[in-house]
């Protein structure tokens, strides 16, 4: 392959797949925005009018910040590329560390990250303190933020650094295998992750605390015992503290699984509402979706490395991508920058599959908790998230995770 082949690939993919994503928030504003006047008649008793008006404008001020968020991030990644960006900062790193060690690939992924930050910076702020602000949603301070800004940097500092060291030494040291040494490292550091997360660093985050509603407990407990499931205790989060978006999730493997609440969900949310957003969790559990999603990802993960051993390879690569110095770190950021473009054909099938996920929950839920219980509970969740109750069905299909609210509920109610 030579470098202009590459280079017109790199732009068709990234053109394309940006046009489809604009193409698609625009007929999802399109959707939502003639959808805006009238509750749809399955909602029309559980839902009032203004909700279902928040949750349009909402979705639409979501849609046209992503618009602009797939504008700027278009030119971040042509700037570092044939823009030169990566290039410049590879030269004026070379001041101050020798350009074949090690030391300056790690300042390069420093240098990077810094400008990313600063890069995205302006929007998060818009997001998190303008239109989350706008609806109801944020909860985060000033103050919360930036001590977010310091852990988050000072523990990719601290794990980040030394994980990229290795990578980058396996890089160097092991010959032509050496993506599948990275990959192996990867991999087991994910598992780890796993473990060590809920353990030990989301509690730098939040707070956790044994959930104390006595008759709640014994409600889920029995529910626990019903489907056979072992835990290591239930849990209450003060996501109450950044968001006032709900959410119940599960952490850790084995007998050291434990049932995260958060304190928003409790608050709206009955005891048998409760339990049968719990018995959908339980359902993800029982099928193994957590278990297969860790498994196609190691899967993907190989393939994609071994490209990258292969690419790594050609000198068409860098002139290709707008760089003319060879380096490991420039080798794996000129791919994470290239990845996405070339892997958006995916995304469609990695929805497809999480709805497929969502049904079989559903499903347990239904056979192990009250099937109106859930339709309740989702129902509210809908309302107090502001989440449409209208999407365009083509963006849905595209990349919604969970199936839309009409043909999910419209099933638990049939079985109700
Ligand atoms: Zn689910």
């Amino acid at each position: 392959m030579t470098a202009s082949t590459l280079t017109a690939l790199f732009l068709l993919a990234l053109f394309l797949s940006s046009g489809i994503r604009l193409w698609l928030s625009l007929r999802q504003a399109r959707h939502v925005a003639a959808h805006r006047a009238a509750v749809p008649a399955e909602f029309a008793a559980s839902i009032e009018l203004a909700a279902h008006q928040k949750a349009a404008d909402y979705t639409l001020a979501k849609g046209r910040f992503g618009r602009i968020e797939l504008a700027l991030g278009l030119v971040w990644v042509l700037a570092l590329t044939l823009g030169g960006g990566l290039q410049l900062m590879h030269d004026l790193l070379a001041q101050w560390f020798e350009p074949s060690t090690l030391w300056h690939g790690l300042a390069l992924f420093g240098l990077l990250s810094v400008a990313g930050f600063v890069w995205e910076l302006p929007g998060s702020l818009y997001y998190t303190f303008v239109l989350e602000a706008r609806f109801g949603f944020n909860k985060t301070t000033v103050k919360t933020l930036i001590l977010d800004t310091l852990k988050s940097s000072l523990l990719a500092v601290l794990i980040g650094g030394p994980l990229l060291w290795c990578v980058l030494w396996l890089m160097r040291s092991m010959g032509a295998n050496w993506w599948l040494w990275t990959w192996g490292v990867l991999i087991a550091f994910n598992l780890a992750a796993m473990v060590i997360y809920p353990l030990f660093i989301a509690p730098l985050f939040n707070k956790f605390e044994p959930l104390k509603d006595e008759a709640l407990a014994a409600r889920i407990n029995l529910l626990l015992a019903r489907c056979g499931f072992q835990s290591k205790g239930l849990f209450v989060m003060d996501g109450s503290k950044r968001s006032a978006h709900g959410n119940a999730y599960f952490t850790g493997f084995g007998a050291a699984k434990r049932i995260v609440f958060f304190d928003t969900l409790l608050a709206t949310l009955t005891p048998e509402e409760v339990e049968a957003v719990l018995a959908h969790e339980l359902g993800h559990f029982k099928h193994r979706h957590i278990a297969q999603r860790v498994a196609l990802f190691a899967v993907l993960s190989l393939a994609f490395f071994a490209l990258l051993g292969w690419l790594a390879q050609q000198p068409a690569f860098f002139a290709g991508l707008g760089v003319e110095a060879h380096s490991e770190a420039l080798t794996l950021i000129l791919f994470s920058l290239i990845l996405g473009p070339f892997t958006f054909p995916l995304t469609p099938m990695m929805s497809f599959w999480s709805r497929k996920h969502e049904f079989e929950a559903d499903a347990y839920a239904m056979a192990h908790a009250q099937a109106g219980d859930l339709v309740s509970a989702l129902v509210k969740l809908y309302r107090d998230n502001a989440a449409t109750l209208t999407p365009d069905p083509l963006h849905s299909l595209f990349y919604d995770s969970h199936p839309p609210a009409t043909i999910r509920i419209g099933r638990l109610k049939a079985a109700a």
